[in-house]
């Protein structure tokens, strides 16, 4: 009798409280998240084998380790494939919850590109990638603090490949370098969804759907998108955009349900700061940095 008086209490609290269980909004600090994004653009260009690199490695550990429950570094060589030299690489892995079976990967690329084929006066020098890299790696480390004072159901990989940007045009088979390893290389138990951030820094934010994101997990992202609007960000916007070649793709090759949140019309549709080297924190805000981290915070909170 007494058991039954407290469940029927419990399940009274449970329905009177339930409006307030989904968080409207998380504690995601969109200022914290902006200064990380400028801390990285402060180490310099962060293409493979520079000194910015290093740094940046450097930088995500002391962070992360200070975080997650377990922090990596999946250090791996390869051939450089346009010069006669090796390729250091490294793949960032924070786990929050490592026993948990079920998984969910947040994923950003760190490496920055080696040149700026766009830009008009330095096509051949590295850019700082503002956007271009520093800006999902930005979220997922204020993301990861959110995580250590309020845990999700499901266990969460955060992971910062490297790598993404390294191919020269048109040459795919020299993009998505850390990706293409960590899927032949994956850290176990393995995440049965995988949701990836580039470009989501834009002032002038505007969410598409990418199709290939949406072939592979489209109940997912319509509820991310759902989501995004219904706690206020109208940046978010459920109609196709361009087709994305990015670090989703291995994840989707080996049938790991993935999507890509990216912004491809930087500022606007003709992309004109992409792969250059106007490619800089100015362009960049804590507002949007909000409407995805929080966005994303949300949705994980509620799985
Ligand atoms: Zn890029």
């Amino acid at each position: 009798m007494k058991v039954f008086s407290n469940r029927l209490i419990i399940f009274t609290l449970f329905i009177l409280s339930y409006p307030t269980v989904l968080p409207a909004q998380t504690d995601f600090n969109a200022d914290r998240a902006y200064d990380d994004l400028l801390a990285q653009c402060d180490l310099g260009t962060r293409e493979p084998n520079s000194i910015g690199a290093k740094a940046a490695i450097e930088f995500y550990v002391k962070i992360l380790e200070s975080l997650a429950d377990e922090v990596f570094l999946q250090n791996f060589q390869l051939d450089d494939p346009y010069a006669d030299r090796k390729l250091d690489l490294t793949n960032i892995i924070a786990r929050f919850q490592p026993e948990k079976q079920e998984r969910i990967i947040l994923c950003a690329h760190w490496d920055t590109r080696p040149r700026a084929e766009y830009d008009k006066y330095y096509p051949n020098k590295p850019i700082i990638g503002a956007n271009d890299g520093a800006s999902g790696v930005a979220i997922l480390l204020e993301i990861a603090r959110q995580l250590k004072t309020t845990s999700t159901n499901p266990g969460i990989d955060i992971i910062l490949f490297d790598g993404e940007d390294y191919g020269e045009p048109r040459d795919l088979q020299n993009y998505l370098l850390g990706s293409r390893y960590y899927v032949d290389h994956p850290y176990h138990p393995l995440a049965q969804q995988v949701i990836l951030l580039d470009m989501v820094g834009d002032t002038d934010l505007l969410l598409k759907i990418d199709p290939v994101s949406y072939q592979s997990a489209p109940r997912v992202m319509e509820e991310i998108w759902a989501v995004g609007v219904e706690i206020g960000y109208d940046q978010f916007q459920l109609v196709p955009g361009t087709a994305m070649y990015d670090d989703h793709v291995p994840f989707i090759e080996k049938g790991i349900p993935a999507i890509d949140i990216i912004d491809f019309e930087y500022p606007g549709p003709d992309n004109r700061y992409w792969h250059t080297h106007d490619d800089t924190p100015d362009k960049c805000s804590p507002e949007s940095l909000e409407a995805v981290g929080n966005t994303v915070l949300t949705w994980l909170y509620q799985q």
